[in-house]
C-alpha cells in the first residue's frame, strides 16, 4: 500500500519541492461488461486500491514523469508537438493534452505516480492513472473541474492518444465512486443511482495472473466493438430507434435474427440480455436477494463465455471454484476479458474459508497461485490531506 509520507518524502529527494497529491481508486464492475461502449448500463464500484499522483509545478517547460511501479522516468519537452510513444506516458500525456485542448493554462511539472492498482488485471489501473494525473494538473495549476468533465476528458486522452478504446465506465467510477456503493450508471445519458452494497457482503477479487498477449487483447477488444457496430448498422435499416445496441428489446432482437450472421447475433444477445441484467441486479442488491444475485452473476458469466467469447480457461476455473464454496452469491469474470480477474460477492463470515480454499485449488489445478483481494466499495478521486 502507498504512504502518502513516504511518497512525500521521496518527492522532495528527487525534485528538491514538496509536492500536492491526489489520488483516483481502481474499480470493479459487478456485472454489465461490453455494455459501456453499446451505449448501454454497468454497475462498477470504486475499489480501496488507488493510484497516487503527487505534483509541483516546475519552472522549465518540461513534464518530468516517473512511476514508483516501473521506476522509470521520463522527460517530456513541452516545446514542441507532442507523439504518443505507446508506453505508459502516454495515459498522463493525452491528459495533459485533453486539459490544454478545452483551455486550462498547464505548464512544465514533475509528476510522481505511485499506484496500488494492480497493472493490467483489469481492475482499471490506466483510468485510475489518468484521473489523478488530470486532478494532479489541475491542482497544481490552480484549476477546478467538475468530475463528470474530467471522466470524459480523460476517456478521450485514452481513447484518441493511447489508442484504446474504451468506453466511459473507469473514468467515470475512478471520479464519482461512493463508499459502500456501485453505481449504476446509464452510459448514454450519464444518469447514475447509487445502490448500496448489502453490509454482510465483502466484495472478493480474484486474480487469474494470466494476461493474454496485450496485442491480442486489445485485437480481440476492438474486434467486438467493430462486430457491434456493424450489428446495429444491419439492424437500424429495419429497426430505425436502433441507434446502438442499447436500444434493442430481447423481442426486437428475437424478431430481427434473420438480419444478422450467427456470429453477431450471439454477440448481440449477450449486450441486451446484460444490459437487463445490470438492472435487475442493481435491484436484487437493494432488495438484499441474494439468490438472484447468485443467479444474475452466474448467467452474466455464461453469456460473457458463450455469446461474447472473451473469458478464457482460468477465467472459468476461478468461477467454477468459486461457485462450491459456501457464502458466495455470486461468481463472474469482471472486465474485458481474456485473463484478469473474477469477481466474488461472498458473506463476510466465510470470506477466510473462500480466500484459503480458492487459492489452493487454483494452485493445484493451474501452477499459478491467484492473487485475491478483498476489497470496500470507496469514493472516488481526491486531494490527499
Ligand atoms: P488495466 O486498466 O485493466 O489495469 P490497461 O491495459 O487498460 O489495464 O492499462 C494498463 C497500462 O496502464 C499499463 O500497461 C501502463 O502503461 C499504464 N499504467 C497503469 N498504472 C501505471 C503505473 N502505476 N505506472 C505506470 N504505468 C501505469
Ligand atoms: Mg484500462
Amino acid at each position: 500500500m502507498v504512504d502518502a509520507n513516504v511518497l512525500i518524502a521521496k518527492f522532495k529527494q528527487r525534485f528538491g519541492n514538496e509536492p500536492q497529491i491526489y489520488c483516483a481508486p481502481g474499480r470493479v464492475n459487478l456485472i454489465g461488461d461490453h455494455t459501456d461502449y453499446n451505449e448501454g448500463f454497468v454497475l462498477p464500484a470504486a475499489i480501496d486500491f488507488s493510484c497516487y499522483a503527487a505534483i509541483s509545478a516546475r519552472p522549465h517547460d518540461h513534464l518530468m514523469l516517473f512511476s514508483e511501479n516501473l521506476g522509470e522516468t521520463i522527460a517530456v519537452s513541452l516545446g514542441k508537438p507532442i507523439e504518443p510513444a505507446s508506453k505508459w506516458t502516454d495515459y498522463p500525456l493525452g491528459v495533459f493534452l485533453q486539459l490544454q485542448a478545452v483551455g486550462f493554462a498547464l505548464g512544465g511539472a514533475n509528476l510522481c505516480i505511485s499506484s496500488e492498482v494492480p497493472i493490467g488485471a483489469g481492475l482499471s489501473s490506466s483510468a485510475a492513472l489518468e484521473v489523478s494525473a488530470a486532478y494532479a494538473l489541475l491542482g497544481a495549476f490552480g484549476h477546478r473541474a467538475d468530475p463528470l468533465q474530467i471522466a470524459k476528458l480523460c476517456q478521450k486522452a485514452e481513447n484518441d492518444f493511447v489508442g484504446a478504446k474504451c468506453g466511459i465506465m473507469d473514468q467515470f467510477i475512478a471520479c464519482r465512486g461512493l463508499a459502500e456503493h456501485a453505481l449504476l450508471l446509464d452510459c448514454r445519458s450519464l444518469q447514475f443511482e447509487a445502490i448500496r452494497i448489502p453490509d454482510s457482503l465483502r466484495i472478493v477479487i480474484c486474480n487469474t495472473m494470466v494476461e493474454h498477449k496485450l496485442v491480442a487483447e486489445q485485437n480481440e477488444y476492438n474486434t467486438r466493438r467493430a462486430e457491434c457496430e456493424e450489428a446495429t448498422r444491419l439492424l437500424a435499416q429495419h429497426i430505425p430507434h436502433a441507434r446502438a445496441l442499447r436500444d434493442l428489446s430481447l423481442s426486437d432482437l428475437e424478431n430481427h435474427r434473420s438480419l444478422l450472421p450467427s456470429l453477431l447475433y450471439k454477440r448481440c444477445r449477450h449486450v441486451v440480455t446484460e444490459n437487463q441484467r445490470v438492472e435487475q441486479m442493481a435491484g436484487a442488491l437493494q432488495r438484499n436477494d441474494l439468490k438472484q444475485m447468485r443467479k444474475l452473476m452466474a448467467e452474466s458469466h455464461h453469456s460473457l463465455r458463450d455469446d461474447y467469447e472473451v473469458s478464457c480457461r482460468e477465467l472459468d476455473l476461478l468461477v467454477a471454484l468459486a461457485e462450491q464454496q459456501r457464502g458466495v452469491y455470486g461468481a463472474r469474470m469482471t472486465g474485458a476479458g481474456f485473463g484478469g480477474c473474477t469477481v466474488n460477492l461472498v458473506e463476510e463470515t466465510h470470506v477466510k474459508e473462500f480466500h484459503r480454499r480458492v487459492a489452493e485449488q487454483y494452485l493445484a489445478k493451474t501452477g499459478h497461485a491467484p492473487e485475491i483481494y478483498v476489497c470496500k466499495a470507496v469514493g472516488g478521486a481526491a486531494r490527499v490531506s
